[in-house]
């Protein structure tokens, strides 16, 4: 927290005090978090690090806000798997799952919310608030609850039942606003002039974004302290994508692990794809779209980062990668069927990306490459519930059950033999 010292823009370089603001008065650049890396990297070592919390708080001398203040629902620190199967399947040799699904509210947004909540109660907020296309509104509203501040989500509409039950539980107002993301934020970017709310993702997102940066940190130390080769992200506005960046580029000026050679590739759905397509037409010109895909978490149409992330993509030397929706459905399906993890829509983006890159020869059977899975299925019942098998339905009685395999069996067989 000592080593944060300002807020400065990303476009003109000038410095702002730690604040609860986002954009720069004279060019309307974005604001970002500046920090003294020399006294950093005195200070800071593998040993510190690791005599932390099990959670993202372990990093909380690369994080700018104060862990006095932490809301602290444990976020982070999640499973690095070894993706045996799925990569035998793919072709790739070094395959791992960084599965996001076990923190909290079951998504990576509880990393970003509890760097964002602490620095509002450290900033005196007495409310939380969000523009969402789901998670946020689910990991805004459980970090309120924890801190005993008042909660006000917004989201579309149209979302998924387990993402407005997943917010409404912990006793939050839920505001659904008809229309899309965009109109939401929209409409949040005026209320949060109005009112003296702590908005996670408008006047927070300078902190709130660098919680994204945990996704990295993770990484590195989970692989023994060292970059992945490959990363595969979901991209929504990008800044979690561009924020792994950041980190891994951290922990290199730090001295904690060598020089990042990683190259970073960004996965979107089809049905809402500005930065994958721009990627496409070699241009840095983002078109704004309107979403229509079952990745709800992911429907941003005019994504805030995408600029950077279009930078970081060409300066890794990584490549998007975009998925229609029935390839989402497979993604979901072929993960959960080789490794036991049930991710949401956003993760069948990411693994059918994967998936893509994989078969392009984008990736290179050796390298280290690890996919981001940042959200559970459980809330995204919707989108695959018609691809499933449905119970074999038997009565209480042995002739029953293999009667009804047999069918089963049978019918298998012939759908095969055609
Ligand atoms: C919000 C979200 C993302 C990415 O969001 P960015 O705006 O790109 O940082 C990825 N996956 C899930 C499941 C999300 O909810
Ligand atoms: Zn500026």
């Amino acid at each position: 927290m000592p080593y944060a010292k300002a807020l400065r823009c990303r476009e003109c370089g000038r410095e702002y005090g730690l604040e609860p603001l986002h954009v720069c008065e004279f060019c309307f650049g974005p604001l970002e978090v500046a920090y003294d890396y020399e006294a950093m990297h005195r200070n800071i070592t593998r040993e510190t690090i690791e005599r932390g919390p099990n959670s993202v708080w372990r990093y909380a001398d690369l994080l700018p806000a104060d862990p006095a203040y932490a809301v602290d629902i444990n976020a982070g620190f999640t499973p690095l798997i070894r993706a045996k199967n799925l990569g035998e399947h793919l072709g790739l040799k070094n395959l791992y799952i960084k599965n996001d699904c076990a923190n909290p509210t079951w998504s990576f947004k509880d990393r970003v919310v509890t760097v964002a909540a602490t620095k509002a109660r450290e900033f005196g907020f007495e409310t939380l608030a969000c523009a969402s296309t789901g998670n946020l509104a689910n990991s805004v509203s459980a970090h309120a609850a924890s801190a005993g501040l008042e909660a006000y989500v917004f989201i579309p509409s149209d979302l998924e039942r387990g993402k407005i039950i997943g917010s409404s539980v912990y006793g939050a107002t839920l505001v659904a606003v008809d229309g899309n993301y965009d109109d939401v934020n929209r409409l949040c970017s005026e209320l949060a002039d109005k009112y003296k709310w702590a908005f996670v993702n408008i006047n927070m997102r300078p902190y709130y974004a660098e919680g994204s940066k945990t996704l990295a940190y993770e990484v590195a130390e989970q692989l023994g302290w060292r970059a992945p080769e490959h990363v595969v992200a979901p991209m929504a506005s990008g800044s979690l994508y561009v924020k792994i960046w950041k980190g891994l580029q951290e922990l290199s000026k730090l001295w904690l692990i060598d020089s990042v050679q990683t190259k970073m590739s960004g996965a979107q759905a089809r049905g809402c794809s500005p930065i994958v397509t721009a990627f496409e037409g070699h241009t840095h010109n983002i078109k704004p779209v309107r979403p229509n895909t079952i990745a709800k978490s992911l429907a941003i149409g005019n994504p805030a980062d995408g600029y950077y992330a279009l930078q970081v993509m060409e300066e890794s030397g990584g490549h998007g990668v975009a998925s229609e929706d029935e390839e989402i459905v497979e993604g979901i399906k072929l993960l959960a069927e080789s490794e036991g993890i049930f991710a949401e829509t956003a993760g069948g983006v990411v693994i059918s990306g994967l998936r893509k890159l994989a078969l392009a020869g984008k990736i290179a059977p050796d390298e280290v490459t690890v996919a981001y899975i940042t959200g559970g299925g459980l809330k995204t019942q919707e989108a695959i519930e018609s691809a499933l098998e449905l119970p074999l339905h038997v009565a209480p009685t042995m002739a029953s059950f293999e009667a009804v395999l047999g069918e089963r069996t049978q019918a298998r067989e012939t759908a095969a033999a055609v």
